[in-house]
Parts: structure tokens; sequence; C-alpha cells
């Protein structure tokens, strides 16, 4: 994929010379200062959160990748956050919720593609419940919200493989 750290980075990004080589798998050197770049993956946390009636809520992306697409409410963890944090942040952020427990899922891996640059990232999914959907808000980066069940649920619909297999997981399936 053109959008592969090794086919996107062309200079070393400390001393900016272009003896900056791709050295397989996971890492760049440069041959002019002897940086060793690594590609790591990125932590970024997923909501699975269900309404009364136990079905779940997914978001409609505002933005590119997958723009008008379905996915779990969440984002990248920043750096010096915790997941848990993180967790508490962005569905603050993007839905006016206030997380009352969170129990961990597990992680799925993922690619993102952001300004023609593939980001390896490492999406923890975490249960959640909420306090309350009085005060329920769409902000940031979703344009919708809407609640699915095993039966209604349209697949396709869900831009990333890793959001789908989190669902999956979640459902036992
Ligand atoms: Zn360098």
């Amino acid at each position: 994929m053109m959008t592969r750290p090794e086919n996107v980075l062309k200079f070393c990004p400390k001393c900016g010379s272009s003896a900056f080589h791709f050295e397989g798998e996971r890492s760049f050197l440069c041959n002019s200062c002897k940086f060793h770049f690594f590609i790591n993956g990125s932590a970024a946390v997923a909501a699975l959160i269900e309404n009364e009636k136990d079905e779940l809520l997914l978001t409609v992306r505002a933005f590119h990748p997958n723009k008008g697409m379905l996915d779990l409410p969440g984002g990248f963890v920043d750096p010096n956050e915790s997941a848990e944090d993180a967790l508490n942040r962005e569905i603050k952020e993007e839905l006016n919720l206030d997380i009352k427990e969170a129990h961990y899922l597990g992680s799925f891996p993922n690619q993102y593609v952001y300004s023609g640059y593939t980001v390896y990232t490492c999406d923890l999914a975490f249960r959640c419940k909420v306090q309350g959907w009085n005060q329920v808000h769409i902000h940031d980066d979703i344009s919708d919200i809407q609640f699915v069940n095993k039966e209604n649920i349209d697949w396709n619909a869900i831009g990333a493989e890793s959001i789908k297999k989190i669902i999956k997981a979640h459902w036992n399936m």
C-alpha cells in the first residue's frame, strides 16, 4: 500500500537527510546521523455502550477516513494519557456522556489511513455503562448516532475491520 510509512517517509525526521532507509518490518535507520526511527502501534480506545434495550450505540463519522460510515465512539490515546482517561475524554467530547463503569474487552489491531499515511493502531475495546442519557449531544468528529442490535446491524456500513471484530467479540459472534 502506497500509504505505508516505508512508501511515504523520505527524510530523516531528526537531521533531514535523505539517507534514511527502511530496515524492513518496523524501523528506519538514518545513515547520516544514525537515528533509529521505529514504527509502533498507536493506542486507541473504542467504547461499547448499550441503552436500556441492550442496543449498541454506533456513531456516524463526520470526517474522513470513512466519512458517513459507522464506528464506535472513541479515538486515539494522547501522549502521556492512560487508556481509561482517553476513554472518558473521548466519550465526553463526542457524546457528552459520563462513563460510570468500564470493563476491558480486548485489543484489536487496525490500519488507519489519514493524510495519505497509514497509522497502525491498537484499538483497546471497553464495555461501558454511562451515568444517564439525558445530556447526550453529538459533538466533535461525529455527525449522528444510532442504536443497533444483532438483527438489524449493517456490517457493510462499518468502516473499520477492527470495529467489526470488536462488535463481534462483544456479542460473542
Ligand atoms: Zn538523520
